[in-house]
Formats: C-alpha cells, sequence, structure tokens
C-alpha cells in the first residue's frame, strides 16, 4: 500500500517540526506530560529531520551530564 503522505500536509501533523524542535530539550529531560511526549515520539518517527536534531540534543546533553560526573567524580576525591 502507497503512502499518499509523501507530499507536504501540513495539517496531517499534530507537532510541527519548528514545534518538535523547540520541545525537544524538554523531551529528553522527560519534563513533558506523556500526551506531548507522544506527538513527538509520532512526530520524530515520521521525520528524519527532527530525529537528526533529536540525535544531536542527546550528544550535548550526554556531553553536559558527562561534564557533571566528571565534576561529581573530583568533589567525591575531595572528600575522600
Ligand atoms: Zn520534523
Amino acid at each position: 500500500m502507497a503512502r499518499a503522505q509523501v507530499t507536504s500536509q501540513p495539517r496531517d501533523r499534530i507537532m510541527s517540526c519548528r514545534d518538535t524542535i523547540h520541545l525537544i530539550c524538554w523531551y529528553l529531560e522527560g519534563k513533558l506530560s506523556p500526551s506531548v511526549e507522544g506527538e513527538i515520539r509520532k512526530h520524530l518517527a515520521d521525520c528524519s529531520d527532527c530525529q537528526l536534531v533529536l540525535n544531536a540534543a542527546n550528544t550535548t546533553l550526554d556531553r553536559y551530564f558527562g561534564a557533571e560526573r566528571v565534576e561529581e567524580a573530583v568533589g567525591e576525591i575531595k572528600a575522600a
């Protein structure tokens, strides 16, 4: 069965790319309500552009939290 929604159908998607990208940080931090999260997941499943943004944001957060962990480790060494 061919999918008819190859061309742009703005009304078909509840979340726009702009909305999704705007919310991705909160999405990664788990700060969104389950319904909004669901909308983002739905959009991401269909949109490779936003998947790229999600991956990039993930990497950034990993680095951010990685840096925090290093600081924690330093604190532990001082405390020991
Ligand atoms: Zn998108």
